[in-house]
C-alpha cells in the first residue's frame, strides 16, 4: 500500500492506496493553523492511524497501535510550494512551511521513505497518467482552488523544470489589458510582488475582487450567493476574474501549445466558472488559433492524493526525490 497526502490551506487528505493505485479509504482533516511542530504532529498521528489501517488489513480487525506494525507504507505529499534543490520550500501559502525541510524532517520523524511535490504539478500528472488526460499526448493539469498553478505533462511525464518552477503561472504577470479594461488596481500578492495573476484568478483573487467592487466578504460562499442573484459587485467581480484567467490561460497555451488542458480545485465545481473557460480563453488568442479542448478532472479533489501516491511509488522505484 501507498499513501498519498494532499495539503491544502485549510484541509489536508489523507488516502490509502493499494499497489495499483486504487483507493481504499481516505479522510480529511483541518491543516494545522498554529505552526510547524503541529504540521508535523498532525502528520504523524494520521500516519499511524493509516498504519493501523493497513495492519487491519493484512492481520484482521484484532490488530492495535500497540503490536509492532511491520509494514510502513510509504508517503507521497502534494503541497502548495516548490522544494529547492537544498530540501527548502518556498513559495508555499502556508507560510510556517516555508524554508523548511519538510521532507527530510518527515522521513526523520516517520521512518519511511517520504516524497515531496508541488500540489499543482502533482494534480497534473495524475490527471496525465491516470485521468482525463490519459489519451492525449500534451496536457496542462491547472488548478483553480484559494490559489492558481498548473503542471504541464508531455506523454504522461511531467516537465518539472530546472528548479520545478514550470506551471507557476499563478506569479506571472496579469495581463495589462485586463487591468486597463476593468480599472482594477494592482494587488499586493504573498509572493512578495504586485499584480500577480492569482491575486485576480483564483478563488483567492476572485473575493478580493469581490470586496473591491463593494460587495461583503464574510464567507466563502458569500460571492457565488450573491453572483447567482446577479448582484452588480459579485458580477463585476467575475468579469475581471474569468478575464484574467481567459488571459493567463492563453500565456499557457501560447507557451507550452497543450492540446488538452484539465481543470481541477475547488472553482472547477462551479459549473458558471468552467462553462466560461473557453469563451474567456478566446477573447486572449488571436484570431484563427483553435482552442485547446477544456476538460474538469477525472478524479476531482482527490487527483492531489493520487499524484502524491505516484511520486512515493517513483521514488521508491527509482531514486527521484522529489518534483
Ligand atoms: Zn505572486
Amino acid at each position: 500500500m501507498v499513501y498519498g497526502l494532499d495539503i491544502g490551506g485549510s484541509k489536508m487528505e489523507l488516502s490509502i492506496f493499494d499497489a495499483d493505485l486504487t483507493l481504499l479509504q481516505r479522510w480529511r482533516m483541518n491543516t494545522p493553523t498554529s505552526g510547524y511542530a503541529e504540521f508535523l504532529q498532525a502528520i504523524k498521528q494520521q500516519i499511524q492511524v493509516a498504519d493501523l489501517f493497513v495492519a487491519q488489513a493484512i492481520h484482521g480487525h484484532h490488530h492495535s497501535l500497540s503490536e509492532q506494525n511491520p509494514v510502513k507504507s510509504p508517503l507521497g505529499i502534494a503541497l502548495p510550494g516548490v522544494q529547492l534543490d537544498s530540501g527548502l520550500l518556498v513559495s508555499s501559502n502556508i507560510l510556517y512551511l516555508n524554508h523548511k525541510a519538510v521532507m527530510l524532517d518527515l522521513i526523520r520523524l516517520l521512518q519511511r521513505p517520504v516524497a515531496v511535490g508541488n500540489d499543482c504539478r502533482l494534480f497534473a500528472l495524475s490527471e496525465a497518467q491516470l485521468g482525463a488526460g490519459q489519451h492525449a499526448s500534451r496536457v496542462l493539469g491547472v488548478v483553480l482552488g484559494t490559489g492558481a498553478g498548473a503542471g504541464f505533462c508531455v506523454d504522461g511525464r511531467l516537465i518539472s523544470g530546472a528548479q520545478g518552477l514550470a506551471g507557476e503561472f499563478g506569479h506571472q504577470s496579469v495581463a495589462a489589458r485586463v487591468i486597463a479594461k476593468h480599472q482594477v488596481p494592482l494587488f499586493q500578492c504573498g509572493c512578495g510582488l504586485v499584480g500577480c495573476a492569482e491575486s485576480y484568478a483564483s478563488g483567492a483573487g476572485l473575493a478580493r475582487l469581490y470586496q473591491h467592487f463593494g460587495g461583503v466578504v464574510a464567507c466563502s460562499h458569500q460571492w457565488l450567493d450573491a453572483f447567482r442573484l446577479k448582484q452588480v459587485a459579485a458580477v463585476r467581480a467575475f468579469d475581471c476574474f474569468i478575464d484574467a484567467l481567459g488571459a493567463a490561460l492563453a500565456a499557457q497555451v501560447l507557451a507550452y501549445e497543450p492540446e488538452l488542458i484539465v481543470v481541477g480545485g475547488g472553482l472547477s465545481e462551479i459549473s458558471e466558472i468552467t462553462t466560461a473557460i473557453p469563451t474567456a480563453l478566446a477573447r486572449h488568442l488571436f484570431a484563427g488559433v483553435h482552442l485547446p479542448k477544456i476538460v474538469s478532472a477525472e478524479y476531482g479533489a482527490t487527483s492531489g492524493g493520487r499524484g502524491a501516491a505516484l511520486i512515493a511509488m517513483q521514488h521508491l522505484a527509482s531514486s527521484t526525490q522529489s518534483i
